[in-house]
Order: structure tokens, then C-alpha cells, then sequence
């Protein structure tokens, strides 16, 4: 649904789309015969603006598809709510390492010979109500396979379906498969025909995250036949199509994005066998310049082969630290830039952005504003940056945006805390590489997998994180930054979760930090060298080539 490969293209929301841009990336990168297919989003997510008080004002991001990308001609038609929807794309290439292309396909309904209505589906990524979203998801999955027949891809091994959004897919190949005789017909050898072809990765273990639309709108939107057909195919439960569910019906492999994730989604679905691959980032996207600089002085074919980060433990510390000062003064020129306030550039940055969706909590580290403030007046400096958008119908992720201004406010006097507005790849880029230590404080176990902190990570900056996600895989204490927390099972509860993350912070990270600069440049040495080599883009996509994409 989503798909994010640059700042000056917006076309995605957050996590879920960064990841899928850099998957594509990686594979560009590792030539492999790929192509990407999502919508056009003509209005982007939103743009957001915050007022004093933290109230989120949202409006349609303007950008000109026609100054990134190239228009195809190929035109298909999808049938949705009795309309005939006539679809273009518009083509992105990405250039990997060697010179391999690979297309990125954007859907777009926006032509003359649309209704209204109808040209307006592909404007708002994640907009509207749940007619809407449907209308897109059908765009996505039964356009999709049809404009990439059209484009002339007859024979494609691996249909990966990044999420359950793209689902409508499997749709689409088993008309293909009945030869258009209709959903009904389908046998158990059809099934298993396409179920040979497709792939699933899900994406979070958030029950709202998982699309679901009930019967009479489907039977509405893709008409009476196909709903039925779906009904007897077994993916509807009461009277609900749940896109997850027909996304795991009809995949060979099923994986979730990091160990802890696969888990916990075996035990939302216990009836399929689902694996994992844990996420990794595009690192030559995601390098700051200063240590790009650094790695090619010390890390021979890093570029090519980013498991050679393994070796940045030969890099001398004052090197790691040189870089990251530059990293860190850019942030500050960046901040003052956007926002007038000048951060102080030998204080303790601590960075958090991130979605504001209230499992994230954002709000933790100001759960004990007294203890925060005396810490931050005895140990030393502290300041704080935030950034994160509330999706526009979610009122309480929007409310928690408040509640970081309150906190500013509360705090004025002994922590600066500056939120930036419009969260994007843009201040992701200065944000995860200028700042000392990444926070993240999850409610256990929602936090699929995380990648902001991998960003972090090959740029040399730590994180003190709750025990999800990625970080299960990537804690060594004091190695590569810092629990909050012991354990990875159980709950979570607020107040031992604070309790903990302030003990970090006054007895063993402000005071190696202030007091023992080279212990802290080993910590950011050992990110790099323990998780840039892993959490990658690079060897994500060689581990679904090996278990997912090859039969
Ligand atoms: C990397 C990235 C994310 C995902 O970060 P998480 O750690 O998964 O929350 C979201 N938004 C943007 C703009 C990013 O660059």
C-alpha cells in the first residue's frame, strides 16, 4: 500500500513503506529480477503542522508525480462498485549497485475517463473511510496483478504481498487460474496453484492493523459474485473479509518481521506456520555523509557488501566520535533551521520519532517528571527531540502529541525538549544519525519490529529500548546500548517500564556518557559493527530469497 524511497516522493506513512522502499532497494542492489507495485497517493499521507499547544493540523502534501517519475501507457480497467476504474502507472526506476534497474510501479486512477469518484482513489495513502480503503485495496491487488500483465510480466514466480493490504491479489490469480469462470468454480488444486505463487509478510500484531471489511461492502465494491465466492472460500469470518486471513489462505510461506513477532503471531494464528525474517535497512540510504566518509577510509567494498560492517571495530574510536560530531552538528544546524531554537551540541541528545500511535507511548519517559528533572540537573545536561505524526482519525495518538507539549512545557526549565514537525525520511536521516541515544518505549509485544533504531545503529548512536521488536535480537547490555527492562515476555507495566528507564539514564548511561566519552564511543562502535552487519536491508532480502522467494 505503501511504498517510501525518498523524501521528495510522498508516498508513504511510516515504517511499513520505508521498509518496502528499502527491500527494493537491496534488491536492486543484489540484481535480483523484482519489481515494486503500489498506489500513486497524488496527496501524499497529510503534511502536518502542530500549534503551540500540540494540536495537529493536517492538509494534502502537494507534489508533481511527473518530476520523479516516467508514465507508462499501458492502461487497465478494474470493475469497483459497478464502475469500470480505468488505471495508469507511473514507472520509478532504482538503480542498484551494479547498475541492475529496477521498476517501481505506481497506480493511478486520476484520468479523464473517471467518474469523480473514481479519479480520486489514489489520491490519500490510508484517507477516507473503509468504502474508500477497499476501493484502493482493489486498485492494489486485482490492478496490480492486471497492470503488471499488461507491462508484460507473464510469468512472475513470487507474488510478495507486503502486508494484508495487497491481498485482493490472490483474487485477481485465481480468476486467472479458472480462466475468468469466477470465484465459485475455484477447486482445492486452484487453490493450491496460487497458494504455490504467493508469499505474506505481516506487519503487526495490532488487531486494528489488519484490515477488515464487512461482507455487504465487499459484495458492494467487487460485486455479489466475487463476495460469495470469497465467502465460500472460506477467508470471511463473521460476515467480515479479514485481508489477513485471505492473505495467509493463499501464501506457500508466511513471515512475520523479527523472532519475537513471529511468535506472537503464531499465537494470533495458530492454524498457519509463520517464520521470520527480521527487518533490516537500506544502509547506503540510510549512512550519514561523515561516516559514508569513514566506513570508505576503513571498511574496504562496505558499499557493496554491508556485512563488512562487521569490521568497523578496526575503525580508531576517535574517528567514530569525529564523525558523529559532525552528525550532531548537523542536527542542531538542522533544528535551528526549522525551528529557531538552538540545541546545545555538548548535551546529551536523546532522539525518539516515531508514529504516534498510543502502543508507541511516547509518553514514558515523562511519566515521573520529577525524577527526569533531577536526573537531568545531577548527572548531567539532557535534551530531547521528538517527531511523529497521529494518523488524522486516531484521537488518542493525536492527544499523546499533547502530552509531549505538555511535558516541553512542564520541563522548560531543566530538560529542552524540540518537536518536529512532519516526520518524514528527511529528519529521519539527521535525526537517527546526529542525536547520542534512541529511545523506544513500546507497549510489549506490539512493536512488530522497529527500524528506526537500525538506522541509528549504522550510524554509531544506541538505543535504550523496551525489549521488542528488533531489539530482543540486537540488546547486548552496554554493548549496543541499553534495556529497558530485563525480559521480553510479560506486559509491560508503566511504572516499573519508567522506573527502569530512569535507572538506565542516571546510573550507567549520563555517567559513562559525561564521564568516560571513549567508553561511549565503543558502545556506537559495537552498533555499527554487531548490527549494522545484520539488520540490513541486504541480508533481509537474501534471507527471502532463500526461504520465501525460491521454491
Ligand atoms: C524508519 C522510519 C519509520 C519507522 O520507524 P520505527 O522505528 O519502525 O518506528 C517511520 N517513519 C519514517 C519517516 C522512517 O524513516
Amino acid at each position: 500500500m505503501e511504498i517510501g524511497l525518498d523524501a521528495s516522493i510522498p508516498t508513504y506513512s511510516g515504517g511499513l513503506g520505508v521498509l518496502a522502499g528499502d527491500t527494493l532497494k537491496a534488491a536492486a542492489d543484489l540484481g535480483l529480477p523484482m519489481v515494486g507495485i503500489t498506489l500513486l497517493h497524488r496527496k501524499g499521507y497529510f503534511t502536518q503542522r502542530l500549534q503551540a499547544n500540540g494540536d495537529q493540523v493536517e492538509s494534502p502534501t502537494e507534489w508533481m508525480p511527473s518530476a520523479h517519475f516516467d508514465e507508462m501507457p499501458d492502461r487497465v480497467r478494474v470493475r469497483i462498485d459497478g464502475e469500470e476504474v480505468a488505471v495508469r502507472c507511473w514507472r520509478y526506476l532504482l538503480k542498484g549497485y551494479h547498475g541492475d534497474e529496477l521498476p517501481v510501479y505506481f497506480l493511478d486512477t486520476d484520468l479523464p475517463e473517471n467518474s469523480p469518484v473514481g479519479r480520486s482513489l489514489t489520491d490519500y495513502l490510508y484517507g477516507g473511510d473503509s468504502r474508500y480503503r477497499l476501493c484502493q485495496e482493489v486498485i492494489l491487488g486485482i490492478g496490480g496483478v492486471a497492470m503488471l500483465r499488461a507491462l508484460g510480466y507473464a510469468n512472475v514466480r513470487a507474488f510478495h504481498m507486503n502486508e494484508g493490504h495487497s491481498a485482493l491479489l490472490t483474487v485477481a490469480l485465481l480468476e486467472e487460474q479458472v480462466g475468468g469462470r469466477g470465484l465459485q468454480s475455484v477447486g482445492p488444486a486452484d487453490h493450491e496453484a496460487v497458494r504455490e505463487r504467493c508469499v505474506f509478510t505481516t506487519h503487526t500484531p495490532v488487531p486494528a492493523g489488519h484490515d477488515q471489511f464487512p461482507l455487504d461492502l465487499v459484495s458492494e465494491i467487487l460485486g455479489s459474485e466475487r463476495a460469495d465466492g470469497l465467502h465460500a472460500l472460506g477467508c470471511c469470518v463473521d460476515h467480515t473479509l479479514n485481508m489477513t486471513y485471505l492473505a495467509l489462505s493463499f501464501s506457500r510461506y508466511v513471515n512475520g518481521v523479527a523472532m519475537r513477532h513471529g511468535q506472537v503471531s503464531r499465537g494470533m494464528f495458530p492454524k498457519y506456520p509463520i517464520a521470520s525474517i527480521t527487518n533490516g535497512v537500506h544502509v547506503p540510504t540510510w549512512t550519514s555523509k561523515p561516516f559514508q566518509d569513514l566506513f570508505d577510509k576503513f571498511i574496504p567494498r562496505w558499499r557493496a557488501d554491508v556485512q563488512n560492517l562487521r569490521y568497523a571495530v578496526s575503525i580508531p574510536l576517535e574517528d567514530i566520535r569525529y564523525a558523529h560530531e559532525a552528525c550532531k552538528n548537523d542536527l542542531v544546524a538542522a533544528i535551528y533551521g526549522r525551528t529557531g531554537r538552538r540545541l546545545d551540541p555538548n548535551a546529551m541528545t536523546i532522539g525518539y520519532a516515531r508514529r504516534a500511535a498510543t502502543y508507541k507511548r511516547a509518553d514514558l519517559i515523562f511519566h515521573d517528571l520529577d525524577r527526569l528533572r533531577s536526573i537531568a540537573n545531577q548527572v548531567g545536561p539532557l535534551q530531547l527531540v521528538y517527531a511523529g505524526k497521529a494518523h488524522p482519525r486516531d484521537a488518542e495518538g493525536k492527544a499523546m502529541i499533547r502530552r509531549v507539549f505538555e511535558a516541553a512545557e512542564a520541563l522548560r526549565d531543566s530538560v529542552s525538549l524540540v518537536y518536529l514537525e512532519n516526520y518524514d525520511m528527511e529528519i529521519a536521516s539527521f535525526l537517527i544519525s546526529g542525536v547520542d541515544l534512541w529511545l523506544n518505549t513500546p507497549q510489549k509485544p506490539q512493536e512488530a519490529s522497529g527500524t528506526s533504531g537500525m538506522k541509528a545503529a549504522i550510524n554509531g548512536v544506541p538505543s535504550l529500548s523496551v525489549l521488542d521488536g528488533w531489539w530482543i535480537e540486537g540488546h547486548v547490555e552496554g554493548v549496543t546500548g541499553w534495556s529497558i527492562g530485563e525480559t521480553w515476555g510479560g506486559e509491560g507495566d508503566i511504572v516499573r517500564e519508567s522506573e527502569a528507564l530512569y535507572d538506565k539514564l542516571e546510573r550507567l548511561i549520563l555517567p559513562l556518557f559525561y564521564g568516560r566519552p571513549s567508553g561511549y564511543a565503543q558502545v556506537m562502535r559495537s552498533s555499527i559493527s554487531l548490527n549494522g552487519s545484520f539488520f540490513n536491508a541486504r541480508r533481509m532480502v537474501l534471507q527471502y530469497r532463500e526461504n520465501a522467494y525460491r521454491l
